[in-house]
């Protein structure tokens, strides 16, 4: 037997097949990709367009029990099952996951692209910024709202530009914070406009990560470029004096924001260690956004791996009629990041999902049932290395919960019992028992960390069986209506998917409530932002946590992505570094340019 090597060890001594390759292999035009470099590709939009006839692949959504602080293995077995499908099952599979932060990768983290020999070969993007000057079609209605009609910018005269610039923010609404993709506590809170030349406007505000911003969820929620425009437009930056939100729109840069992004909308193809494709593409935060993957990945993806049709919509015969698979990762636990899969992402972009898969681990359940608190960079306790079925079967009540959950949407539920080697035998089958009592089509035990694709066979057979079966029933729904009032959204999600009690709205939050109504905000679906160690807000709370009721602090509004989220405890937008960070290990060799310490 040998130990499974470091991640960066599988990765590197891997060499990836050009990705021009796998974008031909997909059957992409050469115009509709434009590399980066050989091992990355971003792909046009315009591949929707051309592939419209075509009938979706089948979309999985992996999500899984409440964690330990370490991650139970979503994005690695995401990427496990697109390499079982794509390379030993002979199907089309896409694996859909987030881009990781830099943030995190020099901190505590690492790169979220997978683990083991379940990987995607990752490198970051950065897309290229150009400029451009015109007033677009949204400026120029704005300019008419003013009165003003005219489309040149050159034509402005001193009293437009006041009309058009000078808006009458309260500084003390502003809700928009800086933005930075590395690691800086010290940036969480400053004092800025210090110099004499700012006449005085001084104001405390700080720094976020770039997940935390909205454009990151605006990026991960669009449909189109146009649809993107629009959003970047309507996010809410502050209020004027008379309490009317004030947009990106009003401040005159929602138009360059567009500009920035444009190529960051495409999505980034790349492959996994076993050269099946990934598109790994925005990265919004888990808990004040909503957590999931890109949208135009997702549909990209789903006609890429979709099946032919003839001129009457009808799937053709043979190998183009035949159905692939999109395998997308939604973050955190079924409680967080499936809830917003379903009520945000699956609202916004009208994909209805095939099955859910809910990664569970021997580890997490025994912490669940009571096990001793596992802390990174601590070892873990000996409980979690030896067969203990009680301890494990106590903590299933995590695991029945989340498949209780998911199946509130409709969906097949598959259990993906994650395999550590310490598991035994005894443990694997007991879960497998529970899951399939509590109502999971099925649950397999899955070894694609240690062995790969060729792991996960049978996981990606189960899934392929519950997708192609006709007789399973599928009744698609969401779990609460937008047009419901926000407490009754909030208070829905609460008891529905957490087993809380019901809420509890201070007084900041019931003036929330009545400024967003107010401002026409109310419709908007609900991103809850709670942590995800707990299916309570209480992050010490294990197992299925009971007569609790839920504290709303606060209720924030992103208006561009499209969703109110109410804050159940302190959420941290800008992380620190940890004493002894990931960074430490990165470094170089500067002779043959091989990278050291990234995984
Ligand atoms: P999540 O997406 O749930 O946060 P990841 O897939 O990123 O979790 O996995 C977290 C870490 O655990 C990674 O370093 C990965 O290599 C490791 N890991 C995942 N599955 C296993 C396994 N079956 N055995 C050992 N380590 C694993």
């Amino acid at each position: 037997e040998f130990p499974v090597p470091s991640d960066i060890s599988i990765s590197s001594a891997q060499s990836p097949k050009p990705i021009k390759m796998l974008a031909e292999e997909l059957g992409l035009a050469s115009n509709e990709y434009e590399l980066y470099g050989h091992n990355k590709a971003k792909i046009n939009l315009s591949v929707l367009e051309r592939l419209r006839a075509r009938k979706n692949g089948k979309y999985i959504v992996v999500t899984s029990i409440n964690p330990t602080p370490l991650g139970e293995g979503k994005s690695t077995t995401t990427v496990g099952i697109a390499q079982a499908l794509g390379a030993h099952l002979g199907k089309i599979a896409f694996a859909c996951i987030r881009q990781p932060s830099q943030g995190p990768i020099f901190g505590i983290k690492g790169g979220a692209a997978g683990g083991g020999y379940s990987q995607a070969l990752f490198n970051r993007l950065c897309p290229p910024v150009k400029g451009v000057r015109s007033f677009a079609p949204v400026m120029l209605k704005r300019l008419k709202k003013l009165g003003i009609d005219k489309t040149n910018p050159d034509d402005l005269t001193p009293e437009e530009i006041n009309k058009f610039v000078r808006l009458d923010i309260d500084p003390n609404t502003i809700t928009w914070q800086r933005i930075m993709d590395t690691n800086d506590r010290f940036l969480r809170r400053i004092t800025i406009g210090r110099c004499e030349t700012e006449q005085g406007q001084t104001r405390e505000t700080g720094f976020d990560i770039s997940p935390a911003s909205e454009c990151m969820a605006v990026l991960a929620l669009s449909t189109s470029l146009a649809d993107m425009r629009e959003r970047l437009g309507r996010m809410v930056v502050a209020a004027s004096k008379t309490g009317d939100a004030i947009t990106a729109d009003d401040l005159g840069v929602g138009g360059a924001l567009t500009v920035l992004m444009k190529d960051a909308i495409k999505p980034n193809l790349m492959q996994t260690l076993e050269g099946t494709p990934v598109f790994v593409h925005a990265g919004p935060f888990a808990n004040i956004a909503h957590g999931n993957s890109s949208i135009l990945a997702d549909k990209i993806a789903l006609k890429l791996a979709g099946a032919e049709c003839d001129g009457e919509g009808n799937v053709i015969e043979g190998e183009g009629g035949k159905y692939g698979y999109v395998v997308t990762e939604s973050g955190f636990g079924a409680d967080m990041g499936m809830e917003k899969f379903f009520n945000i992402k699956c609202r916004v972009s009208d994909l209805i999902p095939d099955a859910v898969v809910v990664v569970s681990t021997v580890r997490a359940l025994k912490m669940h049932g009571g096990g001793p608190t596992v802390t990174p960079g601590k070892p873990l306790h000996e409980a979690y290395f030896s067969e203990n079925l009680e301890l494990l079967k106590e903590g299933c009540a995590n695991l029945v919960k989340h498949i209780q959950n998911a199946k509130k949407y409709g969906l097949p539920v598959i259990v993906a019992i994650n395999k550590f080697t310490t598991d035994t035998e005894a443990e694997l089958s007991l879960i497998r028992e529970i899951s399939l009592e509590a109502g999971a089509t099925d649950a397999v035990p899955t070894a694609h960390w240690e062995l790969g694709g060729a792991g996960a066979v049978e996981l990606g057979k189960a899934i392929v069986k519950a997708t192609e079966d006709e007789t399973e029933k599928r009744e698609f729904k969401f779990l609460y209506e937008v047009e419901k009032p926000i407490a009754e959204k909030i208070e829905t999600i609460a008891k529905e998917m957490y087993g809380a009690d019901g809420i509890e709205l201070n007084e900041l939050s019931k003036a929330k409530i009545e400024l967003y109504t107010r401002q026409g905000f109310a419709n908007l679906p609900i991103c809850m932002a709670k942590t995800h160690l707990s299916l309570s807000h209480d992050p010490t709370r294990k197992g299925v946590p009971k007569g609790f009721s839920v504290p709303i602090r606060d209720i924030k509004a992103s208006v561009g992505a499209g969703f109110l989220y109410p804050l159940l405890g302190e959420m941290q937008t800008m992380p620190g570094l940890p004493t002894r960070p990931c960074f430490f290990d990165v470094d170089l060799d500067p002779e043959t340019g091989r990278i050291y310490g990234l995984f």
